[in-house]
C-alpha cells in the first residue's frame, strides 16, 4: 500500500516501484489523504479541481496497475505563499486531523488488505509540504495499529537530484518561479537511504502517470514541479527518474537494498 498526500505525489515519488510491484503480481493499493483541491491549477482551487484531480489519480493508478484507489477525504491544507502552513485552510484540513483518527482510517484499509508493506514519506515530508509531514506521522501510526511489518519512507536522493537540476538549469531555462536551490535542504542525503530501486524498465509508465495529472502538468504558468520534470528529455529523465529511493528505519543505516521486499 502506498500512502500519499495529494493526487500526483504518487507519480513523482513511487510510480516506478508501484508499476514494478504490480508487474511482479503484487496487489498494489494507492491511498491519498486529500483530493488536492487547493493545488495550483488553471481552474483555481475548489471542489471541481478536487474532482478533476481524483479522476487524474484514477487514470494514473490504472496506468501503474493499481488494484484499488482510496481517498481518505481530508481537506487539502494548501500552502502559505512562503511555502509553510497556510493560515486559511478548510475545517477538515489534513494537517489539523487527529493523528489517531486518521491513522485508524488508514489502518482499517491496511488490515482489510492484509498489507505486507506501507510506503509513506520521510519525516521532513520531502520538500516540506505540511500535508506530506502529516503523511509521515499518520502513516507511522497506522502501521503500528495494523501491525504492518515493512514501512518504507519514500524519498529522493538529494545528491543526484541537485546535480541533475544544476545540469538541467544550464541546458534549459527554468521559469523564474522555479528555484532549484529550494531542493538543497529537501528529501534525504544518500548515506541515509536504505533502498535504491531500479525502475528504468518502468519509466514509460512513470512518465505517463505524471502526464495523467493534466491539471498539474500543463498550463501557461508551468512553474509546477511536474511541468518542469516533464520537460526533461528521455535519457536524462531515465537518469533522474530511473531510481526510486526509500528509507527503512528498522534496518541499519548504510544498508543497500534494491527491492522493497528484500531483507537486510
Ligand atoms: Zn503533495
Amino acid at each position: 500500500m502506498f500512502f500519499h498526500a495529494h493526487p500526483d505525489d504518487e507519480a513523482l515519488l513511487t510510480a516506478g516501484t508501484m508499476a514494478m510491484l504490480a508487474a511482479e503480481g503484487h496487489r498494489v493499493v494507492l491511498v491519498v489523504a486529500t483530493a488536492g483541491e487547493r493545488g495550483l491549477a488553471e481552474m483555481g482551487p475548489g471542489d471541481e479541481l478536487g474532482e478533476t484531480r481524483l479522476k487524474e489519480l484514477y487514470t494514473s493508478a490504472a496506468l501503474l496497475g493499481c488494484a484499488r484507489v482510496e481517498c481518505l477525504g481530508y481537506g487539502d491544507s494548501g500552502l502559505s505563499p512562503k511555502g509553510g502552513i497556510a493560515e486559511e485552510r478548510p475545517d477538515n484540513a489534513f494537517i489539523d486531523a487527529d493523528t489517531d483518527g486518521a491513522a485508524g482510517q488508514l489502518a482499517a484499509i491496511l488490515k482489510e488488505e492484509e498489507a505486507d508493506l506501507l510506503a509513506i514519506y520521510d519525516p521532513a515530508g520531502g520538500y516540506g509540504h505540511p500535508d506530506h509531514v502529516q503523511v509521515h506521522r499518520v502513516g507511522r501510526r497506522a502501521a503500528e495499529m495494523a501491525g504492518t511489518e515493512i514501512v518504507l519512507e519514500a524519498t529522493v536522493n538529494r545528491d543526484p537530484l541537485l546535480k541533475a537540476l544544476k545540469f538541467a538549469g544550464k541546458v534549459y531555462k527554468f521559469p523564474p518561479e522555479f528555484d532549484p536551490r529550494t531542493f538543497e535542504s529537501a528529501y534525504t542525503p544518500g548515506d541515509q537511504i536504505t533502498h535504491r530501486v531500479n525502475v528504468r524498465k518502468y519509466t514509460k509508465q512513470k512518465r505517463a502517470s505524471m502526464a495523467a495529472h493534466v491539471t498539474q502538468a500543463s498550463g501557461g504558468d508551468s512553474d509546477r514541479t511536474l511541468a518542469v520534470m516533464l520537460k526533461i528529455p528521455g535519457p536524462l529523465y531515465r537518469l533522474v527518474f530511473g531510481t526510486e529511493w526509500f528509507v527503512r528505519r528498522d534496518v541499519p543505516p548504510g544498508t543497500r537494498l534494491t527491492h522493497p521486499f528484500e531483507q537486510a
